[in-house]
């Protein structure tokens, strides 16, 4: 049995149980499954780049006619050297991914009805770990970035000079009208060569970053992001607020990371005094 016609892997995932055991009925439709989710335009020998429908051998491998070189289906998956049927497979994935209040290795066990815990312990784990995409802490999306410091006010210094103070640079996702997932990194100085790195490991190349027209921000579109500066008033930053009236539907990140650490001290906004 093969999966439907219908049926697109990596586009169609099903929504019920019965779904799971309507489609993965038999190791061949998990197989095809799989295969379809390798190869969406069809099979590509890994050995030579050769292309057409391969055989498949007594031992499920796949045979290529142009090399005939032979390719697992499950290398490199979690279900390399799996003695057990894919189907069950398919069915633990199922169970993890749907269970709102996490799963245990026992709680997969029975529901699998394996015979060992140490097994379901292992498929649990691995399950964990394939779930975990690289790259899954960036922020994505629209994201501003602003630094803040925090520590208590410096007489004559002004802006972003500080002596004492800590500075932090934040990027917070923007979500509608609210705020998204946040990321914070204690810098030494508010130079390009400080922020650009921070950006860099907390935002995904290619995300739109909001900032301030702080130099320091000037090498955003050099390293593939698109930087859309907003100056703030005819006088900038002057207003020593972190309210920022001219970005009306934006909360800035220095009031995200307030907003998230309003039992603690709040920090002061003197990246809104621009020198
Ligand atoms: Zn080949």
């Amino acid at each position: 049995m093969e999966v439907a016609k219908d049926l697109v892997p990596g586009v169609d995932y099903p929504r019920t149980f019965q779904e799971v055991d309507e489609w993965f009925r038999s190791d061949a439709a998990c197989r095809e499954y799989i295969r379809r989710l390798r190869w969406p335009g069809g099979f590509i020998c890994p050995h030579c780049g050769w292309t057409g429908e391969p055989w498949v051998t007594s031992r499920r491998l796949l045979h290529c006619r142009g090399c005939q070189g032979q390719t697992s289906l499950t290398a490199g998956t979690i279900f390399q050297d799996t003695r057990k049927p894919l189907r069950m497979w398919f069915m633990a994935m199922w169970y993890v991914t749907n269970q709102k209040n996490g799963v245990s290795a026992l709680g997969l066990q029975r529901v699998l009805g394996l015979s060992s815990y140490e097994t379901a312990w292992t498929w649990l784990h691995k399950l964990r770990r394939a779930m975990i995409r690289p790259g899954r802490d960036s922020l994505c999306g629209t994201v501003e970035v602003d630094e803040t410091y925090v520590g208590a006010v410096e007489k004559g210094k002004r802006g972003r000079e500080t002596e004492t103070k800590a500075i932090v640079a934040v990027a917070a996702e923007e979500n509608g009208k609210g705020v998204g997932r946040i990321r914070l990194r204690h810098i030494k100085d508010v130079s390009g060569a400080s922020l650009l790195p921070f950006v860099q490991s907390a935002v995904v190349p290619g995300a739109v970053i909001h900032t301030d027209g702080w130099s320091g921000y000037s090498g955003l579109t050099a390293a593939g992001y698109k930087h859309e500066v907003t100056v703030v008033g005819a006088n900038p930053g002057r207003s020593g607020s972190c309210g920022d009236a001219t970005r009306p539907q934006h909360r800035n990140a220095s009031q995200a990371m307030a907003a998230r650490h309003s039992s603690g001290r709040r920090s002061t906004c003197a990246s809104r005094l621009l020198p």
